[in-house]
């Protein structure tokens, strides 16, 4: 008994600090569940530890304005749950530049604020890489996770630090099934970024993780200017995936309002990038 409560103690103290986060408490509420539910129903962060890790570096999105959907899971495990999730997103099409950007509604509308504002300074905001810049589907998602998986998996193959007979296996799972087995050979010091020296998820979001699934993220080739930065900061556009530079997210609140709803600004190689207080 007494083993019992004392291990109770010890664990009540992770618990209340899970729950009391300002983050997860703001997620759940803008996804109209308990934190607990949040938790078994949409990112269970205590025992997956790659929607753990969602949560923790894309996870800012959750937090987003009133006016749009936020995700129903922080991992679509395929096309179909994915599809249907989008399906109930009310979204804007437009051509930008050169490319048919996809967005839901209200972050075009902020976007076409931004377009305007830029425009009458004589400045210029143009999606990354045509249409991937905004909205995304499942099969994109996996395009750009197999761009990097394959080749790393081949490189780590022909240095022998992956067997013939594992790598076999690995290509024949599922892009969901491959995270968690890229993810521990990871732990291993076997990179697949492209240059093999980084995580993959430096460089690409896992399959169905991606925050371009949810019309919410546009990637912007003048990110490097700072004047860019501050039009779409002020229509609710916001740098949120550290260490990804062109990546913006629609979050439609004012730069002030960003803290109460659980979210830190961290500096890293000069830029500000709003993310998760976990
Ligand atoms: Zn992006």
């Amino acid at each position: 008994m007494k083993l019992f409560v004392l291990l109770l103690i010890s664990v009540i103290p992770t618990m209340i600090a899970a729950q009391s986060s300002l983050f997860l408490r703001t997620a759940a509420e803008r996804s109209r569940l308990s934190a607990h539910r949040f938790e078994s129903e949409v990112c269970n962060v205590n025992k997956d530890p790659i929607a753990a890790r969602v949560f923790r570096d894309y996870g800012s999105i959750f937090v987003t304005s009133e006016s749009v959907l936020v995700p129903s899971k922080c991992v679509f495990d395929g096309p179909v749950t994915t599809t249907e999730f989008q399906s109930r997103m009310k979204l804007s099409g437009q051509r930008i530049a050169n490319a048919d950007i996809t967005l839901q509604s209200e972050a075009m509308k902020a976007l076409n604020v931004a377009l305007q504002e830029a425009s009458e300074r004589q400045l210029r905001i143009t999606p990354l890489d045509g249409s991937i810049a905004g909205l995304r589907s499942y099969e994109d998602t996996v395009k750009l996770w197999n761009s990097r998986f394959y080749r790393a998996l081949d490189h780590w193959q022909r240095r022998g630090r992956i067997s013939k007979e594992d790598a076999d296996a690995a290509r024949d799972l599922t892009a969901y099934e491959q995270v968690p087995l890229v993810l521990k050979w990871e732990e291993r010091g076997i990179w697949f970024s492209t240059g093999f020296s980084r995580s993959i998820l430096t460089s690409v979001a896992a399959p169905g993780t991606s925050q371009h699934l949810s019309g919410l993220a546009f990637d912007v080739v003048e990110y490097r200017d700072s004047r860019i930065r501050a039009i779409l900061n002020k229509h609710g556009w916001f740098q949120t995936v550290a260490s990804d530079e062109r990546h913006f997210t629609y979050l439609g609140n004012d730069e002030n309002e960003l803290p109460a709803r659980g979210l830190k600004p961290v500096i890293r190689g000069g830029y500000k990038y709003w993310i998760p207080a976990i």
